[in-house]
């Protein structure tokens, strides 16, 4: 059994607020305890932020914070077993994803950002006042301020770093809440702060589950300067209407029920490979997968009945097993909201291509797996072709013109990621463009350049975080004018 604990001020500490259980999704055992923060621990880890913040984290040179950001993407690498073996027993993921994308991209949101500081620049103007007389403007950024970063349990590490390195990357200090399922990663990276010299006080974590916990604390704290979010479209409003209170800034990154398109003059082998991994990574939850296809009817028949044998493909089991192809998801709780939807695709009369339910997975029979699933058959109202369900599934759809499949595509409330698979330049450019969303893909899906804008549109989310973008969030932009 593992204890996790808060992590305030550079020690770990226990919290008022209840101990709850933490389960291995592969077994559905406990394997750990997580102590929740009350009020009282809130309170002081954004205490101490404040007080990191006006003394040596708020003091030091950007080239020193800049090479403590290197010393913890090392870190983090350094002990890339221990924080591999920590994500797995929060998730469930297979080693082979984990060992590939959340523990060095983890690591390496810390050099990334660390870069992007050095060659952020502002504005200067030497100007004419309207009334005729000199002047030059110039801008400076400044930290701003204690920073609460609350994150999501699907890319645990990853999402976490995404915010904790660029808003230390440009002088601020955080108060971290990670999701209740995942707890590990974000304790773990307290030790590697310590170990790297981080000074106290800059990096706190405070544990919580549910309403009236951590995370709320967190978020109503007038201490908080702004508040960073990636979960629940609904959580994101509440967090909202709390950063109302003291006009907070919020970047939000939000649920999303995500569209592909499908032409019939794309690279078909590609596109399957690609739509294949949009809809069952990570046991599909992915924010950017794809639960919504739409596939040009010359090729329909054909792509459904690929991308159902793709789904028939996974391996479930132990996932340090080299053979493992598809871990649980990451609860009973969300186990059973999946389930519940391939309940209502069955009901509604969905013809069921692959899956539609729970396999036995041999040795592991407490396990929230879930079968990789392909419906067909839906109206555009029914509830699994309009509500995020952050299960491996999606429903299939034909269209026929260009102009029917964008309209598809964006009959929905959200707005996150699209991708569109075509061999016509002229169309790539056209729906890339036409369809709402924060990232569109064409050929390609979830192909990373952390300096580019990533966010979502429409109820997936508020602004853009990545390269400039996160600089804009992370700082406070003044202007000073001087008169010549
Ligand atoms: P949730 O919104 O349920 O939870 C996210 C975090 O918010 C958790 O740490 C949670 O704590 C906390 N929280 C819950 N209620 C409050 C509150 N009132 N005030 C402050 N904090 C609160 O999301 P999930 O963890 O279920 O993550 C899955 C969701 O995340 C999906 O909708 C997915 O689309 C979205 N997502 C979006 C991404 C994007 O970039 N747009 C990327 C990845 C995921 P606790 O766990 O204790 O309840």
């Amino acid at each position: 059994m593992t204890t996790y604990l808060n992590f305030i001020d550079g020690e770990f500490v226990q919290g008022s607020g209840p101990t709850f259980a933490n389960h291995y999704p592969v077994t559905g055992e406990v394997i750990g305890e997580v102590s929740s923060a009350g009020r009282a621990e809130v309170d002081a880890a954004v205490g101490a932020a404040r007080a990191a913040l006006n003394g040596p984290w708020g003091k030091m040179p950007v080239a020193e914070r800049v090479a403590l950001l290197r010393k913890l993407a090392a870190g983090i690498n350094a002990r890339f077993d221990e924080f591999l073996a920590a994500e797995i027993r929060d998730t469930g993921k297979p080693a082979s994803l984990a060992s590939h994308i959340d523990i060095p991209r983890g690591a390496a949101n810390f050099n990334v950002f660390a870069d992007q500081v050095l060659v952020t620049g502002t504005e200067c103007f030497e100007m004419d006042t309207p009334d005729g007389r000199g002047a030059v403007n110039y801008s400076i950024r400044r930290p701003r301020g204690v920073i609460g970063v609350i994150c999501p349990w699907n890319l645990p590490l990853l999402l976490m770093t995404w915010k904790v390195a660029p808003a230390l990357a440009c002088g601020n200090t955080v108060v971290v809440k990670p999701s209740e399922e995942t707890p590990a990663t974000a304790t773990l990276l307290g030790e590697v702060m310590n170990a790297v010299g981080i000074p106290r006080g800059v990096y706190n974590v405070v544990h919580g589950h549910g309403p009236d916990a951590a995370g709320e604390f967190l978020t109503t704290h007038p201490g908080i300067d702004g508040i960073t979010f990636t979960g629940e479209t609904r959580t994101g409003e509440a967090i909202m209407r709390a950063a109302a209170n003291g006009v907070r800034p919020v970047s939000l990154e939000l649920g999303g029920k995500n569209a592909g398109l499908v032409f019939d003059d794309a690279d078909l082998d590609a596109a399957l490979e690609g739509i294949g991994r949009a809809c069952f990574a990570n046991s599909g939850q992915v924010c950017l997968g794809t639960e919504r296809l739409y596939v040009q009817r010359g090729i329909y028949e054909q792509f459904c009945e690929a991308l159902a044998e793709k789904a028939k493909g996974f391996a479930f089991g132990d996932p340090f097993a080299k053979t493992t192809t598809m871990g649980p998801v990451i609860s009973a709780e969300h186990r059973d909201k999946v389930l519940s939807y391939y309940a209502k695709a069955k009901a509604a009369g969905a013809e069921i291509l692959a899956g539609g339910g729970a396999p036995e997975v041999d040795g592991f029979n407490g396990g929230y797996f879930v079968q990789p699933t392909v419906w067909t058959g839906l109206s555009a109202d029914a509830a699994v072709v309009t509500d995020e369900i952050f299960g491996p599934c999606t429903h299939i759809t034909p269209f026929d013109s260009e102009e029917e499949g964008v309209a598809m595509a964006n009959a929905s409330p959200y707005g996150l990621a699209t991708s569109v698979w075509t061999s016509n330049l002229g169309r790539a450019h056209r729906t890339a463009a036409q369809i709402e969303v924060g990232i569109a893909w064409v050929n390609s899906w979830f192909l990373r350049d952390l300096r580019t804008p990533f966010g979502g549109a429409k109820a997936s989310g508020i602004g853009r975080e990545g390269g400039i973008h996160s600089m804009e969030f992370y700082t406070e932009l003044r202007n000073i004018c001087i008169k010549l």
